[in-house]
């Protein structure tokens, strides 16, 4: 999903839960159930995997960080939390993943070196996690514009839970 809505939902974790490990690790668990719901990215990244528009998926990925970075920046200034503190390390844990994806994706680690293997580890099971339901219930992914609707409604209902 987009790193907006892993972001906001990190945000919201945090804000209920407010102890800043708690709030960081179910965030981070979050991000894995999140991505499970079907959300119409699957044809892109798996057109991004066989260096098929490229500069496409880069080019969203980028929208999405600076989406997020200003979305992160006007919930901090505007809303009061019980705790700041657990709210940003809800955010953090709720980008964690995507953020060791493309890491991994960066540095496509192959040696032997105990974190690359780690890395592409963490990436398998991320990438099985995201097409769990798609192939187990859905013949394939949703179209990617549906997708985008049931992003922006899902982002919509975490902004309007947190306000
Ligand atoms: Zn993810």
């Amino acid at each position: 999903m987009f790193l907006a809505v892993h972001a906001t939902a990190g945000a919201l974790l945090g804000s209920v839960v407010v102890d800043p490990a708690t709030s960081f690790s179910l965030s981070f668990l979050s991000h894995f159930f999140l991505d499970m719901i079907p959300h119409g990215d699957q044809y892109l990244y798996d057109q991004y995997k066989r260096g098929d528009k490229v500069n496409r998926a880069v080019i969203r990925v980028l929208i999405d960080a600076l989406v997020t970075a200003i979305l992160v920046f006007v919930l901090l200034s505007t809303v009061t939390f019980a705790s700041e503190t657990g709210v940003i390390a809800g955010i953090i844990g709720g980008l964690l993943p995507d953020l060791l994806v493309g890491l991994f994706e960066m540095f496509k680690p192959k040696g032997r070196r105990w974190t690359g293997r780690q890395l592409l580890k963490f990436n398998d099971l991320h990438m099985r996690n995201h097409v769990f339901l798609i192939r187990k219930f859905f013949r394939g992914d949703i179209s990617s514009r549906f997708g985008l609707v049931v992003q922006v409604l899902v982002l919509g209902l975490v902004v309007r839970w947190l306000l």
